[in-house]
């Protein structure tokens, strides 16, 4: 006791020890939401959709970063939402689903990871013992056990400091605040979750001393990277995630840069910088792009091994042809789509509801022309929830109508695809208006209560997407993936052609 109060007492501010003055160069490579993309696929918007990214092409780039600028001289990060997107982290490996992401990522070779929302898809313990065997160490400085009071996760850090590049380089994880409406809701109460900015703050502080270089690896898209820049300070450099934002010339705001490596493995971000004093005092960013023209060393035959294994094991359960579609089904976020109208249709015919629901964030691929495998359908719904059933009355399937009219117009939110629920709208001075609206053709009766189905997500997030309580919920045994599935093997797959919000003439 008498030592602490003495500390307090006598320890003028401390000036923050260093290592060495510098000037120190590190080279900082990064990825984020590779959502278990693992292998080459085409890249659609270049010419000619040459097959971008996977591991192995990843690797190669790494590497050869490596080689120019010295192992010694590199940080390399991971933003997290490691998984779900493809059947890899479907695959039940060391112990957790997504477990297969460990041997790839490990033969990268990876400093730190940091947890994002989706990895919490498979449940809370999924990703515990996901983290628990993970080769690489995991960091955020806002998730907690319930209390607050440790790391949520094993192995999990709030920060760790690397010595690296003859400096201390202290790198903060931090996670989406708005996690409450991304992960299902069980999950969520048996953990604490702290503002970004306030944890990322008191962790900066705790380090600064100790550090000569602070990076944040965060897991919360572009514009609260923006907002954490400006609201905390001591940050020089965030790594981002969750926007899935191609950053091609770094942000710099407040001091700090910021930079993200857009998504699903096809480009490493390269931060080249220069600290001096506790400082960086040049920074040079370049996004690369992982195409298979630019490799500049040979593929590594092991990672060709592991990547080979993986699709074999996926092509014997997902291989399988199970419809064909004539053209394109598209998707889209705030508007109607065929891909909503499609999956809206099956999970109706499957669960003979009134009413079926689909979020715009849930259509994940769209479904291209020719064979329709598992494969195809699992990009689409990659999130394979149940579907309930519940109960809606005619007021509160008014109110989607409004929201989807509101969405239509004005982008800014997500579309809520329908089948069963259709409506004639006109544009009107202000916003658009509802002229009628129809359930299985009869004039919809906001008195009458209806029979709703919808994924278990869009229930536990019923403020976000429905706004009204869903009445009477029960599960129906099927996932959306399986009504996908069961709808495309009685018939091709083709664009429902009774569109649902029509505009009156
Ligand atoms: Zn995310």
């Amino acid at each position: 006791m008498l030592t602490l109060l003495l500390l307090v007492a006598c320890g003028p501010k401390t000036p923050r020890p260093a290592v060495s003055t510098g000037p120190h160069a590190l080279t900082v490579m990064h990825t984020n939401d590779i959502h278990g993309h693992f292998e080459p696929e085409p890249a659609e918007w270049i010419e000619g959709r040459p097959a971008i990214g996977g591991f192995v092409r990843l690797e190669q780039e790494v590497r050869s970063v490596r080689d120019a600028r010295g192992r010694a001289q590199t940080l390399t990060l991971d933003g997290g939402d490691q998984l779900t997107g493809t059947p890899l982290t479907e695959i039940n490996e060391d112990g957790s689903l997504g477990g297969a992401m460990h041997s790839l990522l490990d033969r990268v070779g990876y400093d730190a990871w940091v947890v994002g929302n989706h990895d919490f898809d498979k449940g809370l313990d999924n990703l515990s013992h996901y983290a628990q065997n993970h080769p690489i160490l995991p960091l955020s400085c806002n998730l907690l056990t319930p209390g607050g009071t440790q790391p949520l996760l094993p192995q999990q850090e709030l920060s760790h400091i690397f010595k690296v590049a003859g400096m201390r380089v202290g790198v903060i994880g931090v996670t989406t605040e708005k996690l409450a409406g991304l992960m299902n809701k069980r999950d969520f109460a048996r953990l604490t979750l702290l503002p970004e900015a306030a944890a990322v703050q008191a962790e900066v502080n705790r380090i600064d001393p100790a550090t000569d270089l602070i990076i944040v690896l965060s897991h919360v898209g572009v514009e609260n990277d923006q907002r954490l820049a400006n609201d905390v300070t001591g940050i020089d450099l965030i790594v981002g995630a969750h926007s899935h934002t191609r950053i091609e010339n770094a942000l710099h705001i407040n001091d700090t840069w910021i930079v993200q490596a857009g998504s699903y493995n096809r480009e490493l971000g390269i931060v080249d910088l220069v600290e001096q004093d506790d400082h960086i005092t040049d920074l040079r960013y370049e996004l690369r792009d992982l195409l298979p023209s630019t490799a500049t060393v040979t593929a590594d035959p092991e990672m060709q091994a592991l990547v080979d294994t993986y699709k074999q094991s996926i092509d014997r359960v997902y291989g399988e042809t199970v419809s064909s579609a004539g053209a394109l089904l598209g998707r889209s976020y705030n508007h109607e789509s065929p891909l909503g109208r499609w999956i809206t249709d099956a999970m109706r015919d499957q669960s003979g509801a009134d009413v079926t629901l689909y979020n715009g964030s849930g259509l994940r691929a769209d479904i291209p022309a020719g064979p329709v495998t598992r494969l195809t359908l699992f990009q689409c719904f990659p999130f394979q929830n149940p579907v309930m059933r519940f109960t809606l009355s005619g007021k509160d399937l008014l109110g989607i109508v409004l929201q989807n009219l509101a969405a239509d117009a004005d982008e800014k939110r997500g579309f809520l695809s329908t089948s069963g629920l259709t409506w004639t709208w006109r544009k009107n001075v202000n916003a658009p208006e509802v002229v009628t609206a129809s359930i299985g053709g009869q004039p919809l009766d906001l008195t009458h209560d209806y029979s709703v189905a919808a994924s278990s997500y869009l229930v536990e997030q019923w403020q976000k997407y429905i706004g009204a309580e869903p009445r009477n919920v029960e599960a129906t045994g099927f996932t959306d993936l399986d009504a996908a599935i069961a709808y495309a093997l009685k018939g091709p797959v083709k664009d429902p052609a009774d569109v649902r919000g029509i505009e009156a003439k």
